[in-house]
């Protein structure tokens, strides 16, 4: 009895296959089942019956199937074995509440201030440019929704083009918007762009990274979003001789990219090949990003704003301008120009802004605010161990003091706090007594360690060394 239950359950994980074609009733379709335990599927099935019109052995050439003259390998005393494959288990269903909570997709995309708040719970300041971002990715989205040829009124595209120093968000505050929208996104670095031809990826191979990134559906992948950093660095060349394949022509390479044009891309390959198949993607509705620190773009600022003015009080302005710490945020399509950027290349990036440089106030907000905050990462870690991890504003002021020194932005967050934390998540789960951790200040300056309690006692034991092995010898 208990046999059977269990051959039925079995039997649940395996599927029929065609008697003639082999193939799974998953592949196959729904198959006909004839006596002896023979399953047909319906095309071998319409084969069966066509060649029975032709008179002659039905079944003929067919594997496994001319039974009339032989006795087919898995037949056992003239009844055949019942064939069967193991179903592939069905991948759990995408639960959109439970995967991507909040998430939106481009169908139903929502108002811009909807767009920012999701993005303000992962991206900390940057106000203005998560509202110009969310502004233009919502009409890029109404636009190709409503994209129809005999539509009088074509919206323009709304590349983007961000100004903003290192580590200050550029590739997350994309990364994030690609995320909470649901579309594709291929992240290329301008400098590995090289004209056609030459050593380096042809400017279209960001497209492959874009394809692959939509599971090679041309469709998704015409609605993604691809992003190029470090876009100063193909800014045209000065006072050069030398034939500029990295630089302007590169520049050049991607104007039809950025309008919109089909092009031709290997699948499941960077580059074109003759054993690669081919397949045309329309660019139109592709949103394109692109990112820059262009760190000498403040004095062309500068120097534009102080020729300006260089009538009547000059030299108080001149200073005027040394300090201000938003000279970016002036920026017009004339510095990127002077800067180098061709005015083709501009014109097809109608929206410029500029993100801020990190402050101090700012790392802290990035350390401790975010949904993923790297400090609450920490601290669900040691959760798991039912270990408390504190850490004191002081400690989270001076690691970001720590970084600021850095000049990396929020990039230099992450290598500091993985330093002091290596030794805390070694030791501290070798022993269970311990309650919670708080580290504070002087440990993160090096002169001090962190505290620790214990957790029968409650008292508070405050370290004498930073090396916590010694201290856990003194305590056994
Ligand atoms: P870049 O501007 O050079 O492209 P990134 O976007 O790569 O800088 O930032 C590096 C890391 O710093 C990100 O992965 C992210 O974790 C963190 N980060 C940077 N800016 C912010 C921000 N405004 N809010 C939250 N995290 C940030």
């Amino acid at each position: 009895m208990a046999e059977d239950i269990k051959k039925t359950n079995d039997d649940k994980d395996y599927e029929d296959v065609c008697y003639i074609c082999r193939r799974p009733e998953s592949r196959a379709g729904k198959l006909i089942h004839i006596p002896n335990n023979i399953c047909i599927c319906s095309d071998c099935m319409q084969k069966t019956f066509d060649s029975m019109g032709n008179m002659g052995n039905p079944f003929q050439g067919m594997p496994y199937m001319d039974m009339f003259n032989m006795v087919p390998p898995n037949m056992q005393d003239g009844v055949p074995k019942r064939q069967k494959v193991k179903k592939k288990k069905a991948e759990p269903k995408k639960d959109k509440s439970m995967y991507d909570e909040g998430t939106f997709d481009i169908q139903h995309m929502p108002a811009p201030h909807i767009i920012k708040e999701k993005l303000d719970e992962y991206v900390v300041g940057q106000d203005y440019a998560k509202k110009v971002m969310s502004v233009a990715v919502y009409n890029h989205y109404k636009r190709v929704l409503t994209d129809s040829p005999d539509n009088d009124v074509e919206i323009e595209k709304s590349n983007m083009l961000m100004i903003g120093p290192t580590g200050c968000g550029k590739t997350y505050l994309v990364k994030t918007l690609a995320k909470i929208l649901q579309v594709p996104l291929a992240i290329t670095d301008a400098t590995s762009l090289t004209e056609a031809g030459y050593i380096g990826d042809d400017v279209e191979s960001v497209l492959s990274k874009l394809l692959a990134a939509a599971d090679n559906d041309v469709e998704k992948a015409e609605h993604g979003i691809i992003f190029i950093d470090e876009i100063d660095k193909i800014a045209k060349k000065r006072n050069t001789n030398s034939r500029d394949v990295s630089g302007e022509s590169v520049q050049q390479g991607m104007l039809k990219l950025l309008e919109g044009s089909e092009v031709e891309v290997p699948v499941g390959a960077t580059s074109k090949n003759a054993m690669v198949p081919l397949t045309t993607i329309n660019t139109r509705n592709i949103l394109f990003i692109c990112g820059g620190a262009f760190p000498e773009l403040e004095k062309v600022i500068k120097n534009r704003l102080t020729k300006q003015s260089s009538i009547g009080f000059e030299a108080e302005l001149r200073d005027k301008y040394d300090k201000d710490e938003n000279i970016l945020s002036k920026v017009t399509t004339e510095d990127l120009r002077e800067f180098g950027m061709i005015p083709e290349f501009l014109g097809r990036l109608p929206i410029v802004f500029t993100l801020q440089a990190m402050t101090e106030d700012m790392l802290c907000d990035i350390l401790t605010l975010p949904k993923n905050a790297i400090l609450k990462q920490y601290k669900k870690l040691l959760e798991l161990d039912e270990v408390e991890l504190i850490f004191d504003d002081d400690a989270v002021h001076a690691i970001a003091r720590k970084a600021a020194k850095k000049n990396t932005g929020a990039r230099a967050l992450r290598a500091i706090i993985e330093e002091f934390m290596l030794d805390i998540m070694y030791e501290i789960p070798k022993d269970d007594m311990i309650g919670s951790v708080t580290i504070t200040e002087d440990y993160i300056e090096n002169k001090g360690a962190p505290v620790i309690k214990m957790r029968e006692s409650g008292e508070a034991k405050i370290l004498t060394q930073r090396d916590i092995p010694a201290i856990e010898s003194s305590e056994n």
